[in-house]
C-alpha cells in the first residue's frame, strides 16, 4: 500500500518518494555556530532532513537563526513542554516531533495543532520505548509493541479529531524483534507515512548492525518512507549507515560501493590498509561508484570486470583497472592506494563532464 505523503520543507515523505535519510544534531542547540556547522557536515553526507533537540527556551531563542542558516529542512524535537514547540513553530521549523509518552495534555496538544495546521507543517508522532506510558506496558513494566503502537495511534486519533492530517508516525523500541512487530502492526492500522529506526541501537559497530537489521527487514517488506539510524557516534557516521543499508537492498545510491575481499593465505599485499585508505580519501565522492579491492586474481579478476574501479593484488604490487581494462600495471605496493584514488577521482571528474 502507498503510504500518504507529508511535506517537510522541500522534502516529500511517503507517497512512493524515495526513502528520505534522517539525523539528528548532538551539539548543543544554544551554540548556533555549532549547530549550524554540524548540520552542513550532515547535509554533505546526504542527510535530508536534520532533527534538533529543543530542550529549554533558549534553544528555541536560536532555532530562529538556525533555521535561516540551515541548509535543509530543520525537525524540532520536542518533549514535555508544548510552548517549545510552538516556539519553534515560530521559529520556522519545517516539521516537530512530539513524543506521546510525556507530552499528554489534550488541551496544549490542540495548541501545537492549530499552530502547525496555520504554519502547514507535519508533526510526527513519535512512540518510543525508552519514554512509553506506563499504562502501555505490560503487566511487568515493559515495553511492547502493543504498547508502542497504542501510544501512538491514541495520539493520532486526538489529531485526526482536531482535523490535522500532515502526521508521519514513528514506533521505535530498543529491541529489533518488538519495533519489527511494532510497524508490521501499525501499518495495518493507519496509511500515514512511516518514520523508521531502532530507538538507542548502540555504539558505532553494534548499533549499525542492529540498525541494518531491524530496518533491512522492514525496508525488505516495503515498509518506511524515512529513517533515522541512531549510533552513539558522529551523526555524519548514522547517514552513511542509511545510505549502506538502503544501497544493500538497491533502495538508493549515494558514493562508493565497495567490494573489498576479506583477505587470506593468498594476500601479498595489505589490502586492509589499501582499502582504508582509500575510502577515508574518497569520502566526499556522492557519485554511485563500484570500486573492487581484491587481494589476488582469484575472484579478483572477476570482480575487477563489473567494477568501474578495481585493484587486484599480486606479489606485493598490483594492477589498476578502469571498466574491466587494466590501466596501471605492476604498480608497488606501496602505490596502490594513491593509483586506486587517481583512478577513481578521474571516473569521477569524467562522470562530471
Ligand atoms: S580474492 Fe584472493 S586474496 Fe582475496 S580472499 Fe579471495 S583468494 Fe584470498
Amino acid at each position: 500500500m502507498t503510504r500518504r505523503a507529508v511535506t517537510v520543507g522541500d522534502v516529500r515523505i511517503g507517497g512512493g518518494a524515495p526513502i528520505v535519510v534522517q539525523s539528528m544534531t548532538n551539539t548543543d542547540t544554544r551554540d548556533v555556530a555549532a549547530t549550524v556547522a554540524q548540520i552542513a557536515l550532515l547535509e554533505r553526507a546526504g542527510c535530508e532532513i536534520v532533527r534538533v533537540a529543543v530542550p529549554d527556551r533558549a534553544a528555541g531563542e536560536a532555532l530562529k537563526e538556525i533555521v535561516g542558516r540551515a541548509p535543509v529542512p530543520l525537525v524540532a524535537d520536542i518533549h514535555f513542554d508544548h510552548r517549545l514547540a510552538l516556539q519553534a513553530i515560530e521559529a520556522g521549523v519545517a516539521k516537530l516531533r512530539l513524543n506521546p509518552g510525556n507530552l499528554t495534555d489534550r488541551r496544549k496538544i490542540a495548541d501545537i495543532v492549530r499552530a502547525a495546521g496555520e504554519a502547514g507543517i507535519p508533526i510526527r508522532v513519535g512512540a518510543n520505548s525508552g519514554s512509553l506510558a506506563r499504562r502501555f506496558r505490560d503487566a511487568h513494566g515493559r515495553p511492547t509493541a502493543e504498547g508502542l503502537v497504542s501510544s501512538a495511534l491514541e495520539e493520532v486519533r486526538l489529531l485526526e479529531e482536531l482535523g490535522f492530517d500532515q502526521i508521519v508516525i514513528s514506533v521505535k523500541g530498543t529491541d529489533v524483534p518488538m519495533t519489527v512487530a511494532a510497524y508490521r502492526d501499525v501499518v495495518q492500522k493507519v496509511d500515514y507515512p512511516l518514520h523508521i529506526g531502532i530507538t538507542e541501537a548502540g555504539t558505532a559497530r553494534e548499533g549499525a548492525i542492529r540498525s541494518s537489521v531491524g530496518l533491512g527487514i522492514l525496508l525488505a517488506e516495503g515498509l518506511g518512507d524515512t529513517l533515522r539510524v541512531s549510533l552513539a557516534a558522529d551523526p555524519v557516521e548514522e547517514v552513511r549507515v542509511a545510505y549502506e543499508i538502503l544501497r544493500a537492498l538497491g533502495l538508493r545510491e549515494r558514493g562508493i560501493c565497495y567490494r573489498v575481499c576479506p583477505t587470506c593465505g593468498r594476500t601479498e599485499v595489505d589490502l586492509v590498509r589499501i582499502a582504508r585508505e582509500v575510502e577515508e580519501a574518497l569520502v566526499d565522492v556522492i557519485q554511485p561508484l563500484t570500486v573492487a579491492l581484491m587481494g589476488c586474481v582469484v575472484n579478483g579478476l572477476g570482480e575487477a570486470g563489473e567494477a568501474d574501479v578495481a585493484l587486484v593484488g599480486g606479489p606485493h604490487s598490483g594492477t589498476v583497472y578502469v571498466d574491466g581494462e587494466p590501466v596501471d600495471r605492476a604498480v608497488l605496493e606501496a602505490g596502490l592506494a594513491e593509483a586506486v584514488i587517481r583512478a577513481v577521482r578521474a571516473k569521477v571528474g569524467s562522470h562530471d563532464g
